[in-house]
């Protein structure tokens, strides 16, 4: 019996099939056999979620759908394939005077993937991936192929849909100029960089910090230097490309912007993420380091906070919102649900809204309060994928 785990290992199951499907043919052919067989079926991109967001019956391997179709220089559009990791875009963008608007910490997740649970970077005039995606190629829960453009009205539910309206086969993304960044990292004491925080947002392009709750904080994700109640600042600058490092004696790093993001993580840790509200930053960071310094040593691993801007994707967590972001890590097999639970109940009071591949506690209803158009993802999804075919146990819960 195959076994499919996630990055971490946080999350596995044993699919009754794993089918290779390098075509778009194939996936109709599966989904429409799924629907036949009355049982589920669902795709991976490269298994970075920590929630249980890929289990289903028949799993769908689509490595063979994988790179860039067309890059549009003068409408600054790229098509790409499911499997394309959002590293794959570096280079060929580059070469034509291009690149992702923003990217997050790490570049080896697949775009389809990426965009399903909208992943994010960090800047506060920079919406995550799900925002840029322009269109898409899909396989419906009929086995039917749907395409969307950017004037398509079901656009916002798709952008990030956690893969309940259908396989992705082809993906279109809205692209930047290419740009430099020359990075910056300080570290701070907690106060001071409270101090600075609404200029530095508002001045960098990419915005964000660890704060550590102990020393041994600093040692555990080599940041060296910090000590307890410390933050270490990556700050960004966008610069004209050729800009002379002279001209920036303290910012260590400059260089094209797809090889400035990426970090490189052992897959040592789970994780949880919510999006509060960006104009009540400071209330949030001073409560979650008051939590956090209760907890200790619970939460020896550092806080990571970051910023994203608004966006409309129905059920992104910036839906018309631009938020402050939260992220606690922990030891995979820690039993510290305890706490987990306490930070929960902190976020819910400031609306905190979930990554969609970090760990979570939502419940429907909970969902229903918190995202405006709640209701219609429900029932584009449902339009989608009559049959439910695309659910599994945890989505089922969440938006049946
Ligand atoms: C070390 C690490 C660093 C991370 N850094 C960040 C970060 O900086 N910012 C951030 O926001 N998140 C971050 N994440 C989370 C990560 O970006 C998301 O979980 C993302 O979904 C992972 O992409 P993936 O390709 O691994 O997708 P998977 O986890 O494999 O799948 C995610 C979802 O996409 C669906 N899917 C995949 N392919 C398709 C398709 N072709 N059609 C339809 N649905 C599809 C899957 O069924 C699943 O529901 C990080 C995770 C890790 C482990």
């Amino acid at each position: 019996m195959t076994t499919w785990s996630n990055w971490v290992g946080n999350q596995s199951f044993a699919p009754r099939q794993v089918v290779a499907t390098a075509d778009e043919e194939s996936v109709q052919e599966q989904v429409r056999a799924a629907v036949a067989g009355s049982y589920r079926v669902r795709t991976f991109g490269t298994g970075h979620s920590f929630t249980p967001i890929v289990e289903t019956d028949v799993l769908l391997d689509t490595t063979a759908l994988r790179g860039i179709v067309e890059i549009d220089e003068p409408a600054r559009r790229v098509r790409a394939l499911p499997k394309t990791t959002i590293g794959d875009f570096g280079k060929p963008l580059w070469e034509r005077g291009l690149a992702l608007a923003n990217q997050g910490d790490i570049d080896t997740q697949s775009i389809a993937g990426a965009v399903a649970t909208a992943t994010h970077g960090s800047g506060r005039r920079l919406p995550n991936l799900s925002a840029t995606v322009t269109g898409a190629r899909l396989v419906d829960g009929t086995g039917e192929i749907v395409v969307i453009d950017a004037s398509h009205p079901d656009l916002p539910a798709l952008q990030a849909s956690i893969g309940l309206m259908g396989i992705m086969t082809e993906l279109e993304i809205e692209v930047v100029p290419a740009y430099e960044l020359a990075a910056r990292t300080d570290v701070l004491p907690f106060a001071e960089m409270l101090e600075t925080f609404a200029d530095d947002i508002d001045r960098y392009r990419h915005y964000g910090f660890f704060w550590m709750p102990t020393d041994a904080s600093a040692e555990l994700y080599n940041l060296s230097g910090a000590g307890a109640d410390d933050c270490v600042l990556k700050r960004y600058l966008e610069v004209a490309p050729g800009t002379d490092p002279a001209d920036l004696p303290e910012h260590h790093r400059l260089g094209p912007a797809f090889e400035i993001y990426p970090m490189v993580y052992d897959p040592n840790f789970h994780e949880v993420e919510y999006f509060l509200p960006l104009d009540q930053a400071r209330a949030i960071l001073s409560e979650m380091r008051q939590l956090m310094f209760e907890w200790l040593p619970l939460s020896v691993y550092p806080l990571e906070i970051r910023v994203v801007a608004a966006d409309e994707a129905w059920i992104s967590p910036n839906y018309q919102r631009e938020n402050l972001v939260v992220s606690i890590s922990g030891e995979p097999g820690t039993d510290y649900w305890t706490y987990l639970h306490a930070c929960d109940q902190l976020f819910a009071e400031f609306a905190g809204r979930p990554h969609w591949g970090k760990i979570h506690f939502m419940t429907a209803s909970r969902l229903a309060g918190l995202f405006p158009r709640y209701d219609e993802f429900v029932q584009t999804r449902k339009r989608f994928d009559p049959k439910g075919v695309f659910l599994n146990d945890h989505t089922q819960a969440l938006f049946a």
